[in-house]
């Protein structure tokens, strides 16, 4: 059973916020990067005093750094289309919004905003797709293999509708990393209720698509729950159960957990009052990164612009591990932005560089790297090496080699030395001689001209 929704209704009856003795034991039991339990993150979902908070958020840093050290993952979305067959009440996409100019991205277009991307500096992207009948795996092949032969990214991520196994198996062998498919809600008659018609509408063939996946040879998944659709306790409840059967059964947790939480959308038919009636205010938004990050320490726990820059910068504090940056969600947005509307608002604005400072006056590392999915360090292995903390020292390396690559690339003017002390407190940091020789020598070599170098 992926997740028991008769469990999470009865342990999500607890309400009462635990004694700091039981909260410090649960979270000292998560500093060993196995994990907790459903019951213990039900606790946590208790816990709203303040003191109590800060000891959550604090101790979920803590396991991140062990993780993946001080580095944020920065990456981008590249939307591929906004047609959809599907009728989802709270997107903007939704096939009855006969108001949205539909537009899907030929392989020129796709390049083109890849180029763009890449431009800014990105060398790992998330391709955006909704339920397109003239965007399936044929269209996806192309896209994946036109970006490799006429750009420099390095990484190519898939956002998608779910597939059948031989149709995922394709997208695998043309080079897609992480597979993600948000379940949205996991409580099924919200589910039924969110999503009328369409593909879609069938609960169990989302549920189960990253069984397929994973089958069809990706080693690598990436799931979340869109927060605010329905109880949050329930969602987060299930979202990590979803993660722990991953794991049970394929010996890998889910790669990546996004924490989406629900925007306005244009087109949309969610009402003013649906749509805060689950609402998740920030402070149980940063609640529920660290969560997540606590309960499943070797995923990494995604941040979109969704959210505006201070509230990023709190989610940074208390476990996020990645961020998207400079995001547009209109197919063609970074090139001719404003021909169709965006899936959602986006709220925070800023552009790469912008979000890598910040990072950086949050005392962190920002990284464009792509290394893990190139050479192995993927599925049960990826797991098995995060969850020893062996893998910090690789983020670490590769984040100050791809920020010294950025910095030779891209125009800083009077950021240059913010970003000179940044990389110059990191090598410090690095503990072992050997290693932080091969990254001087890798540095040396970009100063020479080489490029993408990684440990
Ligand atoms: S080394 Fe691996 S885990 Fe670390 S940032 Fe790079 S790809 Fe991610």
């Amino acid at each position: 059973m992926i997740i028991d929704e008769k469990e999470i209704l009865r342990l999500i009856e607890d309400r009462e916020e635990p004694e700091r003795e039981e909260l410090l034991a649960i979270l000292g039991k998560a500093q060993g990067l196995g994990g907790i339990v459903p019951h213990e993150v039900v606790r946590l979902l208790n816990v709203t005093e303040p003191e109590h908070l800060s000891l959550v958020y604090e101790r979920a840093d803590r396991v991140k750094r062990k993780v993946f050290g001080d580095r944020v993952v920065l990456f981008a979305p590249l939307y591929l289309s906004n047609h959809c067959v599907n009728s989802c009440r709270y997107c903007g996409f939704r096939s009855p919004n006969r108001e949205l100019p539909r537009r899907r991205l030929d392989e020129k277009e796709v390049v083109e905003e890849a180029r763009t991307l890449e431009g800014m500096g990105f060398k790992r992207l998330l391709l955006v797709v909704g339920e397109d009948p003239e965007a399936g795996v044929d269209y996806l092949v192309k896209a994946i293999r036109a970006i490799h032969r006429e750009t420099g990214i390095r990484i190519v991520h898939l956002n998608a509708p779910p597939m059948e196994v031989e149709a995922l198996r394709e997208l695998k062998r043309a080079g897609y990393g992480v597979f993600q498919v948000f379940q949205e809600t996991y409580h099924r008659p919200t589910y039924k209720q969110m999503h009328p018609k369409g593909p879609k509408s069938d609960y169990i063939r989302r549920l189960t698509v990253m069984d397929r996946a994973i089958e069809a040879g990706f080693d690598d998944v990436g799931i979340g729950a869109l927060l605010g659709l329905y109880d949050y306790r329930f969602d987060v409840l299930a979202t990590v159960m979803h993660s722990i059967y991953l794991f049970r059964s394929y010996g890998t947790h889910a790669h990546t957990i996004s924490i989406p939480r629900m925007r306005p959308a244009r087109g949309a038919v969610l009402t003013e009052q649906r749509l805060t009636r689950y609402g998740v205010t920030d402070q149980e938004l940063k609640k529920i990164a660290a969560i997540y990050r606590l309960s499943v320490p070797t995923a990494g726990v995604v941040v979109s612009t969704r959210e505006g820059a201070s509230l990023r910068r709190e989610l940074l504090k208390a476990g996020a591990s990645q961020m998207s940056a400079a995001s547009r969600t209109d197919p063609g947005g970074y090139r001719q932005g404003g021909k169709t509307l965006e899936q959602f608002s986006t709220d925070d604005k800023r552009g790469l560089v912008e979000v890598m400072l910040d990072v950086i006056e949050e005392g962190r590392l920002p990284s464009l790297c792509a290394t893990c999915y190139r050479v192995g360090r993927v599925g049960r292995r990826f797991t098995s090496i995060t969850s020893q903390g062996l893998m910090k020292g690789f983020c670490q390396a590769n984040a100050i080699i791809t920020l010294r690559e950025y910095m030779l690339e891209a125009e800083l003017d009077g950021l240059k030395e913010t970003f000179e002390n940044a990389l110059k407190r990191a090598l410090e940091e690095i503990k072992e001689e050997r290693v932080r020789e091969y990254v001087l020598k890798k540095l040396k070599e970009l100063e020479e001209g080489r490029r993408d170098l990684y440990l």
